[in-house]
């Protein structure tokens, strides 16, 4: 986990913020997640360690390959659509380098190297 690169590092801090911020409002939680949130989490953890791009990837809502089950990710999605707008309120760098990070074409696709 320490050997993370930064960028993972960020993604995962983002997703969990999100998860957080969606379990006070909609499970009323205080300062620990939920079980079910907590499993989320350690589910996103578990998916980001073993992305095949790593720190070359796009955001896993832009990503080509589905790699979370159809029912956490219907979950997942659920999450960000309530925390995505209201975590760019409080995290704005987070926001705004997920933003950026989600522009980046994902690798293995056709694209113009300009090197
Ligand atoms: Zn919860």
């Amino acid at each position: 986990m320490s050997q993370m690169h930064p960028r993972m590092k960020r993604e995962q801090k983002t997703v969990e913020l999100m998860i957080a911020l969606y379990c006070r409002d909609h499970h009323h939680t205080k300062r620990e997640l939920c079980h079910e949130c907590r499993e989320l989490v350690e589910y996103t953890r578990l998916r980001l360690k073993n992305c095949p791009f790593q720190e070359n990837k796009t955001t896993c809502g832009n990503c080509p390959i589905h790699c979370y089950t159809p029912k956490l990710r219907d979950k997942i999605r659920v999450v960000m659509r309530y925390a995505g707008p209201r975590i760019a309120w409080r995290h704005p760098i987070l926001a705004i380098g997920h933003m950026i990070d989600g522009r980046r074409k994902e690798p293995g696709s056709k694209k113009k190297n300009k090197e």
